[in-house]
């Protein structure tokens, strides 16, 4: 009954080539997926575009950053009514690099948010504790706090556009994974707090991310409250990305 959705950030990697190339390996195996998995892939922004055209509808595109405005004097930035325009079903709002490399706190996460559920677009929060936070037991308080302010502004009727994504900060790109039982535990957490704030957490998709591959997202994929993933690394060879959007028990 949740949405299973697997998300593959290509980050600021790529180039037209490749993503001709990705987009057109991804979108010939993913019309054959018959596990109900969403397969979104969210490309650099100037390629959107094309990604969107090459797509075909096959596979749904999202964008990795907004604006905190729909329009005016913000060079540089894109609004979240110009990424659906442009074809976007899904906006990455928070994603840790935005937050550690370009001070994204959980008050800006929730402007975003705002922005992008009334542009009429999914967002997908992300949220995770760094690795001084986990070994100082504050993992599950940190990420609490994240959920809470960054989703403070969805209203009651918003909810189905939301998702969730765990990336606990330690695990992305260094090749260490949260063992599915810590996964797990995290996300049932979530989803508990999601509950507290009056949301139907039943009916929300967490996505789990950091060092997904082929050989663990099974493992991953089978725990009860891990709907799906969010990838980076893995999400730039078709191959794998592919084997792990089929890894779903
Ligand atoms: P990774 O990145 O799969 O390369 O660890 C995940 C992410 O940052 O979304």
């Amino acid at each position: 009954m949740r949405r299973r959705i697997v998300a593959g950030n290509w980050k600021m990697n790529g180039s037209k080539d490749l993503s001709e190339k990705l987009v057109g390996d991804v979108r010939s195996e993913a019309v054959s997926l018959d596990n109900g998995v969403e397969v979104v892939i969210i490309p650099p922004a100037i390629y959107i575009g094309d990604v969107v055209k090459q797509a075909q509808g096959a596979v749904s595109v999202g964008v990795q950053n907004v604006g905190r405005w729909q329009s005016g004097a913000y060079t540089g930035e894109i609004s979240p009514g110009m990424a659906k325009d442009s074809g976007c079903r899904y906006v990455l709002v928070g994603h840790s690099e935005r937050r550690q490399l370009f001070g994204e706190s959980d008050e800006m996460v929730a402007e975003k948010v705002s922005l992008v559920v009334a542009s009429g677009l999914n967002a997908i929060v992300c949220v995770g504790e760094t690795l001084e936070e986990r070994e100082s037991g504050q993992a599950e308080a940190v990420v609490a706090g994240q959920v809470r302010t960054g989703l403070s502004s969805v209203s009651q009727g918003e909810w189905q556009s939301i998702v969730v994504a765990y990336e606990p900060v330690w695990a992305i790109g260094t090749g260490k994974t949260a063992t599915s039982d810590d996964a797990q535990a995290m996300h049932a957490a979530i989803r508990s707090v999601l509950k507290d704030m009056g949301a139907p957490a039943e009916e929300i998709s967490l996505l789990y991310g950091g060092s997904v591959k082929s050989d663990n997202a099974a493992a991953l994929f089978s725990e009860p409250d891990v709907d799906g993933g969010l990838i980076g690394g893995a999400s730039l060879v078709a191959k794998e990305f592919m084997s792990i959007c089929r890894s779903f028990p």
